[in-house]
């Protein structure tokens, strides 16, 4: 508190004046006084008193209600004023004594110039017009701060943070989407078609379980992804949502930078053929290889089960990769030349692809390392015409396709 200092002149002067009297009383004011003068008093917005000052319920903090608010005092914080629907929101959640403990805040206009906030000591109410008021606390606060508040895709909650119906999790919903936390996963965002299928799935008490990530571009794509406890979401333009049960771990290993398609998109391309078989494509590793001499690599009749010995050095470069990994080796060419050639030592399971190869190619070259072969038509990934003469991007899969890649060893359930 400020020290008072009395302008003698006030002291010597005949009257005892109202001057003196006025800088006596603000010294001596109550903070909560203090604040509802700096409101504007009884001509402001709160409009009169309705009780004294009071001793809150938790023996802590005091607090004076008005016609048109509140305001509270800790000794530790100050006083604060709230008001509207975020006053009721917190007076329907007890006070003081609800997890949100006392204002930090007087309520305040959030930076959308929308709705309108106080934040607690346990967490902040979140009112805008057409969402009303809402609280949010914790782990899940924290995610919608990091996401930048009402000012991301999230937009305001909903509801307030609620048990989910297994009993072991939290949610908030938002306008955008919602935030879901349990204990072994943190809290996760998830919005949008992966939100409503996993919903129509039944939320975390589905097979899927709680999210373990927000949603994430898949490949710098158009893709997106969310990952939960066992299996992931995966959306794109053009699969729709698919759910995906099962993952290959590739190691990509650079001999040669492909010159007619980036290695994510290459990536993104065959993650976008193998959602439809429900299988996650998960780029593993990257390292690039000095290796000269295996930029042109000799395939011989590139058959499966029948490699060269330049195919034997090649990929015994595999650096430590676990056993059900699969490796793509990214060289200049092959000789003969070919796009890509999936024949691999036994026990070293991977491909080789051109740098010039097609968007397709090293999906199409894991399908063969997966067990899937040649087909006669271009509509297919697995067509053995070359992939360059794919007619109607993305390339199919067919259910046989897809159950055969399921169930190879180097597919893994997630
Ligand atoms: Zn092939």
């Amino acid at each position: 508190m400020a020290k008072l200092t009395i302008d003698p002149k006030l002291v010597q002067a005949k009257e005892l004046n109202v001057e003196l009297l006025k800088q006596l009383q603000v010294f001596q004011a109550h903070p909560i006084t203090q604040k509802y003068w700096a409101l504007g008093g009884a001509s402001g917005w709160l409009g009169t008193n309705t009780t004294t000052i009071r001793t809150c319920p938790d023996g802590v903090g005091q607090y004076q209600h008005f016609v048109n608010g509140s305001i509270y005092y800790h000794p530790s914080i100050g006083a604060h004023e709230v008001h509207g629907l975020i006053r009721a929101r917190w007076q329907s959640m007890g006070w003081e004594r609800s997890l949100l403990g006392y204002p930090l805040t007087d309520e305040s206009a959030c930076p959308d110039g929308i709705g309108r906030f106080n934040h607690f000591q346990g967490g902040s109410i979140y009112w805008s017009p057409s969402s009303g008021a809402w609280e949010v606390h914790g782990a899940i606060r924290a995610k919608y701060s990091s996401l930048g508040w009402e000012r991301s895709f999230l937009r305001y909650p909903l509801t307030n943070e609620s048990t989910c119906p297994d009993g072991v999790g939290r949610f908030n919903h938002f306008q955008g989407g919602s935030i879901y936390w349990s204990p072994s996963t943190g809290a996760h965002e998830v919005h949008g078609a992966i939100r409503s299928h996993w919903a129509s799935l039944g939320w975390e008490r589905s097979a899927l379980g709680y999210p373990t990530s927000d949603e994430l571009v898949v490949f710098g794509g158009a893709a997106r992804i969310s990952h939960f406890q066992r299996g992931s979401i995966y959306w794109s333009p053009t699969a729709g949502v698919r759910v995906l049960k099962e993952r290959v771990r590739v190691h990509v290993k650079i001999l040669e930078t492909p010159v007619s398609f980036t290695i994510n998109e290459q990536f993104a391309a065959m993650q976008e053929v193998y959602a439809v078989a429900g299988v996650r494509v998960d780029c593993a590793s990257t390292e690039n290889l000095n290796l000269p001499t295996l930029k042109d690599v000799d395939v011989g009749g590139c058959t499966m089960g029948s490699v060269s010995s330049e195919q034997i050095i090649l990929f015994g470069n595999r650096n430590f990769v676990g056993t059900n990994d699969v490796v793509v080796y990214f060289v200049r060419s092959t000789v003969p030349g070919y796009n890509g050639c999936a024949a691999h030592p036994s026990g070293r399971p991977g491909c080789v692809v051109v740098r010039s190869a097609s968007r397709w190619t090293l999906g199409h070259e894991f399908g063969h390392v997966l067990g899937i072969h040649h087909v006669n038509d271009n509509n297919r990934l697995m067509t053995g015409n070359g992939t360059f003469n794919i007619t109607n991007p993305p390339p199919d899969l067919t259910s046989g396709e897809s159950s055969t890649m399921r169930n190879s060893s180097l597919t893994t359930p997630l």
